[in-house]
């Protein structure tokens, strides 16, 4: 088994994660096993419980961990399995330390950082190896000289000690900035990270540099002295021009991949050269669209790029998918009004807590309704459009969920009975993957193509079944259940194009070699949408 382990320099917010996910692809690119996996240095037993503008948003997974954005960028790029063991927190590791020490189990020694937490930690990084797999990725979250992450990068350290230096290989992210003043891109800062790392006792095996411009031999050579490395281990990393999915093809472009396999001695020669096929087919639909169609999501954190993270990829792979450039508008939900919406071809609401902005994402859902303009609901999105439903065409008056209004005459959206009394607010939700029987009969059969699912949950309110035969009656479908028909999972308006609400959130099954199903027909009633308007 090999390891791999990315660290970050210099500035935060530089890409690992997707520079973690690309190498990833890469390696299985040329059919080796791959698993990944995340530290993030923050104490917060996982990041559901942290704002989105802190973090994002909290991808979830089959299991129902609550993890980093970045493990959707490892599930966007490469196939390799994801459970709880990828993704870790320092408030996970102490919070396991302490709990055995609670029962004794470190008898009636001092419990410290070396050695209790770094083992801790290499447990972590043991936990994802099996005989079937080649590469273990780890990705060693925050910045380099960050006093939390220190216990992680020694761990890292001893690791490469216990298992030998030639099974691990430490690759460091790093920025050489643009300097306008004097046009020169600047190594200092990357010749400062690595001393920083080296102080530690890691000496990077290869640097990877994100940098705004390409960089010369002149500057790679100076890289690669001061940071003792061969220049051919010193790969570029130039920013994005269109799209993240262009970030895998440069690394290879660049060597990365090569470098890799080098370091661990494989004969380069002697082995398959990866398949990027239907990545630069990718990138060819990316460049070239056919069309364009403009899709409006309206929610608490529209403006935030990072808080709807998986939807926005998943609207592109279906855009992907039909060669069409998507346009997306990022309408916050609290300052909503109609005019936003006049020249959209497709509406979405996403999840969400807590009630600001409700009655905006209500008032789209309306607009969406009765222009008859395509509408993807999910999750509190689902909700909302089951709220609106519920007054504007059932006359129930007040009608919204318990979250909201406790005291409303029409409780639409309500508790299950279990969990009411809960006061925990960390993982306490019905999270993770569950299945879903659909009606045959539906929008949501029809893009599947089958009608057992299993898709990931994240809520706590569900659908009042009190209401189901009214709204049916009324032309709101219940298009998809729980096996035992107890819990409505996705709900359809009959007289409409294409008007679906999901409970639970597809956007997190996604790809851009194989786009999610209903995001895939949403996008192409928006298209058709657009034609026929
Ligand atoms: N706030 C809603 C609930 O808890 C919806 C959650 C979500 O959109 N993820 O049920």
């Amino acid at each position: 088994m090999r390891h791999i382990f990315i660290t970050g320099g210099v500035v935060s917010s530089l890409g690992k994660g997707l520079t973690s996910a690309s190498l990833g692809m890469l390696l299985e690119s040329r059919g080796y096993s791959v698993r990944m996996q995340k530290f993030d240095p923050y104490l917060n037993i996982d990041p559901g419980t942290m704002s989105p503008y802190q973090h994002g948003e909290v991808y979830v997974l089959d299991d129902g961990s609550e993890t980093d954005l970045d493990l959707g960028h490892y599930e966007r790029f490469t196939d390799a399995p994801l459970t709880r063991n990828s993704s870790w927190t320092s408030g996970k590791i102490y919070r396991n330390v302490l709990r055995r020490e609670r029962r004794g189990r470190f008898l009636g020694k001092t419990v410290q950082v070396i050695p209790h937490i770094t083992d801790e930690i290499k447990r972590a990084i043991r936990s994802l190896c099996d005989s079937d797999v080649d590469f273990v990725l780890t990705e060693i979250g925050g910045t380099v000289g960050d006093i939390e992450s220190l216990p992680f990068l020694e761990a890292i350290r001893q690791f490469a000690l216990d298992v030998g230096r030639a099974n691990c290989l430490f690759i460091h992210l790093t920025l050489i900035p643009y300097l306008k003043s004097c046009n020169q891109l600047k190594t200092k800062p990357t010749q400062h990270s690595v001393s920083r790392l080296r102080q530690i006792g890691i000496q990077p095996d290869i640097l990877v540099c994100r940098t705004e411009t390409p960089f010369s031999d002149v500057e790679r050579n100076k890289i690669a002295l001061f940071c003792n490395l061969k220049t051919q281990d010193v790969i570029e990393e130039c920013d994005a021009e269109f799209s993240i999915y262009e970030v895998p093809v440069t690394l290879h472009n660049n060597g990365l991949d090569k470098s890799v396999l080098n370091y661990f001695g494989y004969n380069l020669d002697e082995i398959m050269e990866p398949d990027l096929s239907c990545w630069y087919d990718i990138l060819g639909r990316l460049r070239n669209p056919l069309g364009k169609v403009t899709i409006a999501v309206v929610g608490k954190y529209a403006k935030h790029k990072d808080a709807y993270k998986s939807i926005y990829e998943s609207i592109d792979h279906a855009g992907i998918k039909y060669c069409t450039a998507i346009k997306v508008r990022g309408i916050s939900s609290d300052s909503f009004s109609g005019g936003q919406l006049d020249d959209v071809d497709g509406i979405l609401v996403p999840g969400g807590f807590g009630d600001r902005g409700v009655e905006g994402k209500i008032e789209a859902i309306k607009i969406a309704r009765e222009k008859g303009i395509p509408f993807f609901g999910i999750c509190l999105g689902m909700q909302c459009a089951v709220i609106e439903f519920a007054r504007n065409v059932c006359g129930m008056s007040g009608a919204n969920s318990m979250e909201f209004d406790q005291e409303t005459p029409y409780p639409v959206i309500t508790l299950l009975d279990e969990q009411r009394n809960i006061a925990d607010k960390g993982g306490t939700m019905r999270l993770g993957a569950q299945v879903t029987i659909l009606k045959e009969a539906s929008k949501a059969f029809k893009s599947y193509g089958r009608n057992e699912i299993s898709e990931r949950h994240r809520h706590r309110y569900e659908f009042n079944n009190n209401y189901r035969v009214k709204f049916n009656e009324a032309g709101l479908m219940i298009a998809g259940t729980s096996p035992d028909g107890g819990l409505v999972e996705v709900v359809e308006l009959k007289n409409h194009a294409w008007f679906v609400g999901v409970q639970y959130h597809p956007e997190f099954k996604s790809k851009p070699t194989k786009p999610h199903p209903l995001f895939d027909n949403f996008i192409a009633a928006a298209i058709n949408y657009k034609k026929t308007k």
